[in-house]
């Protein structure tokens, strides 16, 4: 009987779209109004972008990009970035918005139609973090704003930082996570009271397009090699399609070298060399996991940026969250976003300012006599935003 109530359940959210497919289309009862545009999707994605020095300016000719502040430290690190580029005469110009969520008139929340216009005209912008209401009835605002726009690629770059030691030296990994299906489907349930199922969803299309980003960014960036994540042995439909996409598309880049790799072995292994590691592509939980690992190789989430990236979209963003344990305090490291804001220059072509600031921030750190406390210091947020001003 529980078998069959979980059948019924599941055949009954499963996107339409996904009914072609053999398992799905014979019995299957395939309407699913609540689950639009959730897991995968269309797109051709080509990959490329960031860091590859290619001027984007055909995305955004007047280089107007949309500012989320966010919640929690997000408006003090935004306003220190914001402070920065003004310094720098940055030739940008900022549309704030705010994703706030609103009612709907059937009482669904969701992202004030304003902002959504805002991202799809500027096609650019810069997020701060946004805070995930606990409870019913409430979707992850980032969540939602990957799968509107389909950011099918979170890319995160983790690179020692001179004047931010750790035990590890010689780290430099991009971690590319597929960011729109797998756990994060969004396909969830109560099938009778005490048995919940989530549904771990992959398909070919959303693996094979971040594998091919992830060998483009390789190709256009000069790694030595990327190796897919998975736990194939354990999940072998799932992740076998995931790693079976990955090993199809490294047939097409045969001058870049690839490997794959068990999860449970990767984690081993990063935590005692990662320099043997490049490029990492991988389904989205274990990437939600492993990108933030190597956060804390190269000193932690106040360091590290990240984008997200679609066909026609890309969202650059801070890993770390709001912090509401110092929010409003000026405590807070805005190098993150600030360093995310300098990935969206590259993408936009403005290389030369981007490197100007770099050399600020990174020249700020290695001194280290201006710092924040995450990383041992004292100073405050603005003072270690002024310090940067006076190096432009
Ligand atoms: P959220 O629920 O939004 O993810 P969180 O507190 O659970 O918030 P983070 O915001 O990522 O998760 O913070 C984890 C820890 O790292 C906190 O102690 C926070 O103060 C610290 N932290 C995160 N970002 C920064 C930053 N930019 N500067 C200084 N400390 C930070």
């Amino acid at each position: 009987m529980l078998k069959i109530m979980i059948q019924r359940k599941f055949f009954a959210i499963i996107p339409k779209k996904w009914c072609k497919f053999e398992k799905f289309s014979s019995e299957a009862r395939c309407s699913s109004p609540g689950n639009k545009g959730e897991g995968g999707g269309g797109g051709k994605g080509d990959g490329g972008g960031v860091g590859d020095g290619e001027p984007k300016k055909e995305k955004n000719s007047k280089n107007k990009i949309t500012v989320v502040e966010g919640d929690g430290i997000g408006p003090e690190i935004t306003k220190a970035v914001k402070t920065i580029f003004d310094a720098a005469k940055v030739p940008i110009e900022w549309e704030p918005v705010s994703v706030a969520p609103q009612l709907d008139d059937k009482g669904n929340m969701i992202i004030p139609p304003e902002a959504l216009e805002s991202f799809k005209r500027n096609k650019v912008g810069l997020k701060g973090p946004l805070m995930t209401p606990v409870g019913k009835g409430f979707r992850s605002l980032n969540i939602t704003l990957r799968k509107e726009f389909n950011l099918y690629a979170n890319v995160r770059p983790c690179k020692n930082i001179e004047g931010c030691p750790t035990p590890y030296k010689d780290v430099d990994i991009v971690t590319v996570r597929e960011n729109t299906e797998g756990e994060y489907s969004g396909i969830e349930h109560e099938i009778v009271e005490g048995v919940v199922q989530s549904i771990k969803l992959i398909t070919k299309e959303a693996s094979m397009r971040v594998c091919k980003y992830a060998f483009e960014y390789a190709k256009k960036n000069q790694r030595k090699k990327v190796t897919a994540v998975h736990k194939a042995n354990v999940m072998r439909m799932s992740d076998g399609l995931f790693l079976n996409s990955a090993k199809e598309v490294a047939k097409q880049y045969p001058d870049i070298p690839f490997d794959e790799m068990n999860l449970d072995t990767l984690c081993l292994n990063i935590v005692q060399d990662p320099s043997v590691y490049d490029v990492l592509v991988m389904p989205n939980l274990y990437g939600d996991i492993i990108s933030d690992t190597c956060s804390g190789l190269i000193g932690g989430l106040g360091l590290t940026s990240s984008v997200n990236m679609g066909d026609e979209v890309a969202i650059f963003e801070a890993v770390h969250g709001t912090a509401p344990d110092i929010a409003g305090k000026d405590l807070a490291n805005p190098t993150a976003l600030l360093l995310s804001a300098l990935m969206m220059l590259e993408y936009l072509g403005l290389n030369d300012v981007s490197k100007k600031i770099s050399s600020a921030v990174y020249g700020v750190l290695k001194e280290r006599k201006v710092r924040t406390q995450d990383l041992g210091g004292k100073s405050k947020c603005s003072e270690y935003t002024k310090e940067i001003c006076s190096k432009l």
